[in-house]
């Protein structure tokens, strides 16, 4: 019978092997089979096979990581800096065949949004020719920055930023971002993916802020788990696989004076509890790759850390993939750090304390380095072994070596109707209604003003890493995305919306229903957005005095990567939205939400402050209130602060036990009603809070959230099973997980229901 089986599947496969392929498309149904039957041992077989013909310089080679500009064409040179659209990357072989053929390069990165035909061009020769000289035929693998969907793909699918994802409550929205990120781009050579980050969005003025699912350890691993299961597992992608990157590991986002990669101070407690749940959690999740804080941490830059990147992450967390630096993060520990005399003492730090691939983008010098240590004997050949059997265990698993080649042949799943309508949706549900007078939503016929620095801009909606590094000029965007002023008068109708400026505000605001006034930022990346004061700069607040002072009822719309401070116009606005940067389709989903078309449903996943210079979040110590006094407000919003068009209350919160040991469980129960007269989305966020601890204990840490749709009049009942072990244990310092007999609160809401752990 089995003998039958067989050689119905070698009929099958020879039918495979001889259908013609389309142009470009390697991909073969045996090459499949051999890619699935490779069991775990073989593979590790052929890695130590590879090992044992490889030269130190093969090896080094598969350590480094080297930026596209290095090898492309002079007009790609500028890509990122505001590149005009229609930009061609191309390669120069001859620049491309002298790093493959001297230094044996294993990796390269980098790119801007050009059509998915010219990505399919660009990866084929990258690996066509790297194939021609590689000695032992190891595929390149290619990294790329998809931070929000498919940035780097013309006419792709565009999600909001993380900091919006987060404020959905709703992971099944960062599995999608996941899967339609993998469905776009998976064919392109796109093979490693530097998504997702889940530093904690703890510091409201640091320039990467809207890069984190915010500021909860919890929410922030269930999100960044969802991307990762989403992205690394996706079926439909077959027969290419593509890795995540957890970044950045640790205490990136947390700097004393809140600028990009400078120095924090992080204590070893805060450090276990805070920072490290959230990497952990996509260690759990199989993720294969990790980036590194490129600044120091108590002192210490991390590239240069043992105790962080072998001590905590592979020997506590027990990381077994690939870590990759970030940017020329071991020519800095030389250059900017300077904790080493020069570039071989750099090489020799970061090695030594557990990186595995260096992204040196732009020069070759870490290979001279590197060969230099292993030959005089200070970095043993094992260390170098260890690195390069991670690398290419990745390969294998991602199946490079079985399909290094891209194809061309399912272009149409890029950008469809499904894919757009679930990045609106993300939009739409990551829309935290802060405040409303009862203006909103407006009816149809109101006669709306808009103005306001992202009234009329595209790139504001979309922020940075959106189809380029920073994107600087609104004709690289799509004619069909619209702006927030486009999309208002789609929903209200043309002749109802008029945009104004600050010297036409009040004479076109005489007849005006409303004033939409949408503030915030323009996009930045990393270093170029660190600024000094997080209050909202005087001209933007100038508009909102003035548009106040028109006595019409103004919508304040925040569109930015940070919570910009408004605070003293707070009190005479009639609304305020948080937008965050809801990406390509923000627009429409902004206007929706305006018109009532949409019910809000986004909850802050951050505490938004009320002052520039004094902030707490919401899991702070007891003692972080000691001073506070009426007149201190801490925040205009607080985290899962969110308002909807219909009104939920909250009742009947139950134990089914109050009394637990051991391993035993309890459930809590709570019923939530819709007490308005329109359906409407809830986020029910549940948390504990540990009464009295050896270590000071916070004042609340979120355990669980459920989003479910709630009808008129309906009563649904949500849960929460409390696991003693993953629920009600908090770390020491060194990581030892401590559960402290003693009273508990289960808080949802306003309720609160306390039991005791036995
Ligand atoms: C950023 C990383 C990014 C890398 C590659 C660095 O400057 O910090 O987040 O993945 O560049 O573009």
């Amino acid at each position: 019978m089995q003998k039958v089986l067989w050689s119905l599947v070698a009929l099958f496969l020879f039918s495979c092997e001889n259908t013609p392929k389309k142009q470009g498309q390697t991909v073969s149904t045996r090459d499949r089979i051999n890619q699935e039957k490779s069991s775990d041992a073989d593979m590790e077989a052929k890695i130590s096979d590879l090992l044992g013909q490889m030269t130190l310089e093969e090896k080094i080679g598969q350590m480094m990581q080297i930026n596209n500009s290095q090898y492309a064409q002079a007009e790609s040179l500028d890509a990122y800096y505001g590149a005009p659209p229609d930009v061609q990357v191309s390669i120069d072989t001859t620049k491309l065949t002298a790093l493959l053929t001297e230094y044996h390069i294993g990796s390269f990165l980098n790119g801007i949004a050009i059509p998915a035909e010219a990505w399919y061009d660009y990866s084929k020769l990258l690996q066509e020719i790297n194939m021609k000289h590689s000695r032992l035929k190891i595929p390149i693998i290619y990294g790329i920055d998809h931070m929000h969907g498919a940035n780097y793909l013309e006419n792709s699918t565009i999600f909001p930023h993380s900091i919006n994802i987060a404020a959905t409550f709703d992971t099944s929205f960062s599995s999608s971002e996941g899967n339609i990120v993998g469905l776009e781009t998976a064919d392109l050579g796109h093979h490693w993916i530097f998504c997702p980050v889940v530093d904690l969005g703890k510091n409201p003025i640091w320039p990467r802020f809207y890069e984190t699912y915010g500021e909860d350890p919890y929410l922030s691993g269930a999100m960044g788990r969802a991307y990762v299961e989403a992205l690394q597992n996706n079926p439909a992608t077959a027969p290419y696989k593509q890795a995540a990157t957890a970044k950045h590991f640790i205490g990136y986002s947390d700097p004393k004076n809140g600028w990009d990669r400078t120095p924090a101070e992080i204590s070893d407690q805060s450090l276990q509890e805070l920072f490290l749940p959230p990497f952990q959690e996509l260690v759990d999740a199989g993720i294969k790759s990790f980036m590194i804080n490129g600044g120091e941490v108590n002192g210490v830059p991390v590239h240069a850390s043992q105790e962080l990147l072998t001590g905590l992450l592979r020997d506590q967390m027990g990381f077994k993939g690939v870590v990759v630096t970030d940017w020329e993060d071991v020519i800095r520990l030389h250059s900017t750090h300077k904790v080493a005399k020069d570039m071989k003492e750099a090489t020799y730090k970061a090695v030594m304390a557990g990186i595995d691939m260096s992204m040196t983008p732009y020069t070759t010098d870490f290979f001279g380095a590197l060969k230099e240590l292993v030959e005089e004997g200070t970095i043993p050949m094992e260390r170098i072994d260890l690195s390069v059997s991670r690398i290419l265990r990745l390969k294998f698993d991602l199946g490079l070596f079985y399909n290094p080649y891209p194809r061309n042949d399912r272009f149409d799943l890029i950008r469809k109707d499904e894919h757009v309508e679930s990045a609106l949706n993300a939009a739409r549900e990551s829309i935290v209604l802060v405040k409303n007078n009862n203006v909103l939503p407006l009816s149809k016929g109101t006669r709306i003003i808009v103005a306001g620095l992202n009234a009329n801009s595209k790139m504001g909606l979309c922020g940075g890493w959106t189809l380029r590094w920073i994107p600087t000029e609104e004709g690289i965007f799509p004619e069909y995305m619209p702006t927030f002023f486009d999309a208002l008068q789609q929903e209200f109708g043309q002749n109802n919306v008029t945009l104004a400026s600050a010297e036409n505000l009040l004479q076109r605001s005489r007849n005006a229903g409303a004033i939409v006034l949408a503030v915030g930022e323009r996009p930045y990346s990393e270093t170029p957005g660190n600024i000094t004061d997080l209050s909202l700069d005087k001209g933007q607040m100038a508009l909102v005095d003035l548009a106040i002072s028109t006595g019409k009822p103004v919508i304040l719309v925040m569109i930015a990567g940070r919570p910009r401070l408004v605070t003293p116009a707070l009190r005479s606005v009639q609304a305020f939205i948080w937008a965050g940067l809801p990406g390509f389709e923000g627009g429409t989903a902004l206007a929706e939400i305006l018109s009532g078309k949409v019910n809000p449903s986004g909850k802050m996943p951050f505490s938004y402050p009320a002052q520039p210079n004094h902030w707490y979040p919401y899991n702070h110590k007891n003692m972080e209130q000691f001073f506070d006094h009426p007149d201190t407000v801490n925040t205009i919003a607080g985290f899962g602060h969110g308002l909807s068009y219909t009104s939920f209350s909250y009742s009947n919160l139950r134990l089914d036990k109050d009394e637990l040991s051991g391993p035993e469980t309890i459930t809590a129960r709570v019923t939530v009603t819709n007490t308005g007269s329109i359906a409407g989305k809830e986020s029910v966020l549940w948390f504990i809070k540990d009464d009295v601890g050896n270590i000071t204990r916070p004042v609340k840490s979120l355990r669980h959230f459920e989003k479910r749709m709630v009808q008129p009049n309906e009563s649904v009942e949500f849960t929460f099973t409390i696991t003693p072990e993953e629920d009600l244990t908090y770390p020491d310092k060194n990581g030892n997980k401590i559960l402290e007999p003693g009273s508990f609160q289960v808080m949802v809401d306003t309720l609160s229901n306390s039991f005791n752990y036995n």
